[in-house]
């Protein structure tokens, strides 16, 4: 059978899948939730990011407008959503989903971040942070991009895959510090010329750390003429800007 022939049939196949199998926790294994492969408790043991900075999203102990780090240098974003702390057991099912090729670990996610409140002001489009080709083939997909479909789909934003473009392989951020981030990602973006782009767009990335892959490529599409770019991220970890 041709392979589009074949494509026809997965919806049926996954609707069949669902029949025979229904929903498990991915975490603990007990049955899952209205539509979702987590379990209640499960879901409900996800850390939220509720009391965090208004700015960058970095957790605080206490509500406050903007943490020291934004107080000092504000980032070249306006505003950021990122709902979760990426913490335990969120941490297991997003390595799940970007490391072991676990797209529905990615599905569960994008649920559970379609449940949280939204932010007031909607972007007109959602724009992954895109992944050099090198780490695209060898992942075989974009875990912003897994992310962000749902979402797009949801909200009723339009998803600008193509808009923005890696065009350096970078080494993977986790093993770097703050300022080697920095560097790392300096230059390894650049806006695809033919875009004409909306006064109001969205970075969406899976997890941010030290947030400085999401501050290039917003100084990147600030270039390009965007005049009010915000960070979504599913997951906050605990790390500061420097
Ligand atoms: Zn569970
Ligand atoms: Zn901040």
């Amino acid at each position: 059978m041709r392979m589009d022939a074949l494509s026809r049939f997965r919806p049926l196949a996954g609707a069949l899948q669902r029949f025979v199998l229904p929903y498990r926790c991915l975490l603990c294994g007990a049955a899952g939730e209205d539509g979702l492969d987590l379990c209640r408790d499960c879901a409900t043991e996800l850390p939220r990011n509720r009391t965090c900075c208004a700015r960058c999203a970095l957790p605080m102990p206490q509500p406050a407008a903007l943490c020291g780090q934004c107080q000092r240098r504000a980032p070249p974003w306006d505003a950021a959503w990122v709902p979760f702390r990426y913490a335990w057991p969120l941490d297991r099912l997003e390595s799940r989903f970007k490391f072991a090729a676990d797209l529905a670990a990615g599905r569960a996610l994008s649920s559970l971040w379609l449940r949280e409140p939204p932010p007031s002001q909607m972007p007109a489009w959602i724009v992954p942070v895109p992944l050099h080709l090198r780490r695209l083939r060898s992942r075989g997909y974009n875990q912003a991009l897994e992310l962000a479909k749902p979402l797009a789909d949801r909200l009723g934003i339009a998803l600008a895959a193509d808009a923005l473009r890696r065009l350096r392989h970078t080494a993977a951020q986790t093993e770097l510090g703050a300022l080697e981030r920095r560097r790392n990602v300096r230059a390894a973006f650049a806006v695809n010329p033919r875009t004409i782009w909306p006064a109001h767009v969205a970075l969406l990335d899976d997890v941010m750390t030290t947030g400085a892959t999401l501050a290039e490529c917003a100084r990147v599409l600030k270039r390009a003429g965007v005049q009010r770019v915000d960070v979504w991220a599913l997951a906050r970890a605990p790390s500061t800007r420097n």
